[in-house]
């Protein structure tokens, strides 16, 4: 099982497992969007966007039904980062302090997971998780859940794109999203959220649907809507499939 996701960042929409083919042209012209909005210096108003990742209400819980959602068989996540292969503008620690940051946001699920340094070797079970630099495992985008083979594979050529078209913009941030957003798929969120600010949401559904906020109005103001975390509805989301209710 598959979760392919790696475009969801800079506005751009998380790709359909029918829309496949979305890939590099796409990413292309979608970070030039990103390139004009952070040219235009917008200063927006973050209340609403701050209030969003703060709040969830029952109504707001609503994904696009495009996977089936199921609980975590693990009762533990742990996660093994290997670092060999990075963009050389990210340092192993920062990384894995994004991994920690990610993984102490999720764990409020009720789920702990924790991160910790690729050994060498690991078992491939459930509940461990091999967090990688993987061209071909990344499906050429920012990030890929296999849920099959425990591994959350970093696709290091949209990070280069995306240093080559926008070498100013922090590159963490994108990395914090990614890595949040696919780890969310570890706790069984296999469906995307249909809450545009939600760390697993996509902003469209590629024909026509577009997703959820309180003040639609504010999601041109911002580079990027989504959050680089979990939000309250992500958690939510999170404790009532796995019953931690
Ligand atoms: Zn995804």
């Amino acid at each position: 099982m598959r979760n392919h996701c790696g475009e969801s960042v800079l506005r751009i929409a998380t790709v359909l497992p029918t829309k496949l083919v979305m890939k590099q042209a796409i990413i292309s012209r979608l970070i030039g969007l990103l390139i004009i909005a952070l040219s235009s210096a917008v200063f927006a108003d973050a209340g609403t966007r701050n209030q969003e990742i703060a709040q969830c209400t029952e109504a707001e819980l609503v994904t696009w039904g495009d996977g089936q959602d199921r609980p975590t068989s693990a009762s533990s996540l742990i996660f093994f980062y290997k670092h060999s292969g990075a963009p050389p503008w990210f340092q192993e620690h920062q990384v894995m302090n994004l991994l920690a940051r990610a993984s102490a946001e999720w764990s409020k699920c009720g789920i702990p997971a924790q991160v910790t340094l690729w050994q060498g070797k690991v078992e491939n079970t459930k509940g461990i998780i091999v967090v990688q630099w993987d061209a071909a495992g990344s499906g050429g985008h920012f990030g890929l859940a296999n849920l099959s083979l425990n591994q959350l594979s970093l696709g290091v050529q949209a990070f280069n794109l995306l240093n080559q078209r926008n070498p100013t913009h922090n590159a963490l941030d994108t990395l914090q999203m990614v890595l949040a957003h696919e780890m969310g798929h570890f706790y069984g969120m296999l469906a995307h959220s249909r809450r545009c600010v939600d760390v697993l949401s996509y902003y469209n559904d590629g024909k026509g649907g577009q997703c959820y906020s309180r003040d639609p109005s504010q999601l041109k103001l911002y580079p990027e809507y989504r959050s680089t975390l979990p939000t309250a509805c992500d958690i939510q989301r999170c404790r009532i499939l796995n019953r931690m209710q």
